[in-house]
């Protein structure tokens, strides 16, 4: 029930002994669908033609009302990449919807990017510098034509790959599909996620690993960060490394993006969460009746809490599934509808009951405010909240979408305050600590909560 959103997914395929794999993407894509919900695509080639030529279609909307079985019917290739996009980026219009399909010196070039570069404004003065005339503010059609300049003076398509991705500053994890070869970077800080997998004789690469298990592929591994992959007909190659970094993997993903049934660097999601729940009891334990938690992110540690503590686990909530997100609807009133419209209380699991509510972050507070009123208005005698992650105070630059700083409520209240706002009787939150033991000694990211940013910051912030 966060109010920050991941910005995109990526997938790429490629079947050496020509199956078609258009079905495939559409699963890997239905699968990703949670990292974005503005817009998505698929470009994809017959390597096995004389002719090479990309089709590729792509639009605003769910993958499943972009795709139909027609628009299906009319892809068909054993190369290919998809994207699924939440826009931080660029306006949510068409034009900015990915694959990007190139026209380079080799043919064509598609590419689909999740994350965020911070040194756009170098990537496009070098451009500029070289001749091209180039006002694109798009990080992924900068990483594209880089690509394509590099290649006029590079002996292959990854070559020009990695001198490119020398030149990026941020996170990114990146599919691009030249004539006969599917690449996939990931970049040096390992900040986004990108794993390997395999069925039969194709190969696949995926932002989660949940992909993967929509088409019935088993996990290879994950790509290491900085890690550029080839895959040709001969199999998989890996020459390439960009130079190693102090890992960064956004912790993020454990507590709110990836999907429960994800491995992201070799930890499980659901392993994360429920270990989230098990700390947050073990710090800030309460007597009460039930624990509960907000769907979806928050069940997981709610669990967690519930087996750390004895305090029986039970939902509060039902959720419409059918329901737009609530950001969606811009402004504060709205967006309290929004809630109510996508949550409703089970009366019964709550009245007379001193409950403990988990939920992944407060963003804004007012989903948790009108969370809380429902509750009480529903019997609840106490509401106890518990909070995965510890409070969120700066801004990502590494693609994921989150409010001004003045809108994070953290930045101007303490916990205490924020409690006396959204009308809890007890509010507590996961330390930064605590947050590291979650994700066992993987070194995570945690800027969000501490301001402190490995990767690069961009100038131009969006503090309020
Ligand atoms: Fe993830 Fe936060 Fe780091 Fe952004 S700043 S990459 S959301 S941990």
């Amino acid at each position: 029930m966060s109010g920050v959103h991941e910005e995109c997914g990526v997938v790429g395929i490629y079947a050496p002994q020509g199956e078609d794999i258009v079905r495939f993407l559409y699963y890997g894509l239905l699968s990703l669908q949670h990292r974005g919900q503005e817009a998505c695509g698929i470009a994809v080639t017959d390597t096995g033609r004389d002719e090479l030529d990309v089709n590729c279609i792509k639009d605003l909307g769910l993958v499943s009302e972009v795709f139909s079985k027609e628009t299906l019917a009319a892809l068909n290739g054993n190369l290919g990449i998809g994207h699924v996009r939440y826009s931080t980026t660029g306006e949510s219009v068409r034009e900015n919807t990915q694959p990007l399909v190139l026209n380079y010196c080799k043919g064509k070039l598609s590419l689909a990017h999740n994350g965020n570069i911070v040194n756009t404004d170098e990537l496009r003065e070098e451009l500029i510098r070289t001749g091209a005339i180039f006002h694109t503010t798009m990080d992924s059609e900068l990483i594209a034509f880089h690509i394509a300049k590099n290649r006029v003076h590079s002996k292959s398509v990854e070559e020009a790959v990695y001198k490119t991705a020398k030149k990026l500053k941020g996170a990114y994890g990146l599919v691009i599909m030249s004539p006969k070869k599917l690449i996939a970077v990931r970049d040096p800080f390992g900040i986004r996620p990108l794993c390997l997998g395999r069925r039969g004789k194709t190969y696949i690469v995926a932002s989660e690993s949940c992909a993967l298990n929509s088409m019935g592929a088993e996990f290879i591994r994950d790509i290491e960060p900085g890690e550029i992959v080839t895959i040709t007909e001969e199999g998989i190659t890996s020459n390439y490394k960009l130079k190693q970094e102090t890992k960064a993997h956004c912790v993020f993903e454990y507590i709110y993006f990836a999907r429960l049934d994800s491995v992201i660097d070799g930890i499980k999601v659901y392993d994360a969460r429920i270990k989230a729940g098990e700390l947050l009891y073990k710090r800030h334990p309460v007597d009460a009746d039930i624990v509960t938690g907000v769907p979806e992110s928050g069940i997981a540690a709610a669990k967690g809490f519930a087996k750390a503590s004895g305090i029986p686990f039970d939902l509060a909530f039902h959720k419409n599934s059918y329901i737009g997100r609530t950001f969606i609807k811009p402004s504060q009133s709205e967006r309290s509808i929004g809630v109510q419209m996508k949550l409703s209380v089970l009366e019964e699991v709550v009245k007379d009951k001193r409950v403990v509510l988990v939920d992944d972050s407060i963003v804004r507070g007012t989903t948790m405010e009108n969370l809380v009123k429902m509750l009480k208005k529903a019997g609840a005698k106490e509401v106890h909240i518990r909070i995965s992650s510890p409070p969120f105070m700066y801004p990502c630059y590494y693609g994921v979408d989150v409010p001004s700083n003045k809108e994070l409520i953290a930045t101007r209240k303490s916990a205490e305050k924020i409690n006396e706002t959204i009308g809890g009787d007890t509010l507590e939150y996961l330390s930064v600590e605590d947050l590291q033991e979650t994700a066992k000694g993987l070194m995570i990211c945690t800027a969000c909560f501490t301001g402190e940013y490995k990767a690069g910051q961009k100038s131009n912030d969006n503090e309020g």
